[in-house]
Formats: C-alpha cells, structure tokens, sequence
C-alpha cells in the first residue's frame, strides 16, 4: 500500500491518499478538492473515510463524493483491510484506522507528532484519556498518520502518554 499524504486548506490538513493495485481510498478530505482530484489522477476511487467530522476534515467531501460518485465515509472493496477503533476524546465520533498488515494508523486529530488533540471542540478529557489507554495496547513500532501535521511512531508517543 502506498501512502501520498497532501496538505489541504487553512488549517493545513493532511488528506491521505492511499493506493493499492491501482485503487484509491482517500481519508479525510478536508478542503481544495481539486488538489486531491489533481493528486489522483486517472486511478480509479473506491472510497473514502473520515476519522471525525470537524469542518476542516470534511471540506470538500460533498464535492469528492459526486465527482466520483461515492458515499461519504464508506468503502466496501476488498483491496483495503483495516480496523476501525474507537478513539474518543478529541470529539465523540473520533476514530482511528489501523491497517495491520500494513503497521499503520491513521488516527485524525486523536494523537500528533508529541501531542495529543484539544478536547474543548467536542470531546471530552475523560474519553481522550480512556482513548490513550486503548491505543497503548497496540504495537510499538505502528506508524501513526495525524490529521496535522508529520507522521508519528506510536512506541515514541505513548512514553509521553503520562504527561496528559
Ligand atoms: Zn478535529
């Protein structure tokens, strides 16, 4: 699977390109829907996922979703295998993709390279830190995407777990 992330809009979101066998599933795509369209080019789109519905996430999703003809937050095929866990605290519909043959998270706005999201947009402290409890679970070496911002290695975030 290969993984082309492009910065979108005002708040810099980063909107996920992911492809396989000439197949694209876009995660979070949050503004300028003709960069992402751009990005694609003439491979074929058979999906696309949000990690939460903050606006900034889902700025040009209604324009994605008609220009390939696709349902908001859905995939169906079979190229792509992940986990969808529940990841609550930066808002309450937050959730995290695990790809596990992959070894890779895309996980929004619930961790970033040495932080963690706000909670005041939605969310609540108590969900993040119960959130933090569950993805600590997982392996070291997986590789988190964020919504914003560089990429992140999960066994280097969770040493900061106890300052939240
Ligand atoms: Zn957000």
């Amino acid at each position: 699977m290969k993984i082309n992330s492009i910065v979108v809009g005002d708040l810099q979101t980063n909107c996920y390109l992911l492809e396989k066998n000439n197949e694209v599933l876009i995660i979070d795509p949050g503004d300028e829907a003709k960069k992402i369209i751009t990005a694609i080019g003439d491979k074929k789109v058979v999906g696309c996922l949000l990690t939460h519905k903050h606006f900034d996430h889902i700025g040009a999703l209604t324009e994605i979703c008609s220009y390939y003809n696709i349902k908001p937050n859905d995939y169906k095929g079979n190229n792509f295998s992940y986990e969808v866990l529940e990841t609550k605290g930066h808002t309450n519909d937050s959730v995290t993709y695990y790809f596990k043959n992959e070894k890779v998270m895309f996980c929004g706005d619930f961790i970033f390279y040495h932080s963690i999201g706000r909670t005041d947009l939605g969310g609540s402290d108590s969900d993040m830190l119960e959130s933090l409890d569950k993805i600590s679970l997982y392996d070291d070496d997986i590789t988190l995407y964020p919504g914003h911002g560089p990429k992140t290695i999960l066994g280097e975030e969770k040493k900061r777990f106890s300052l939240y």
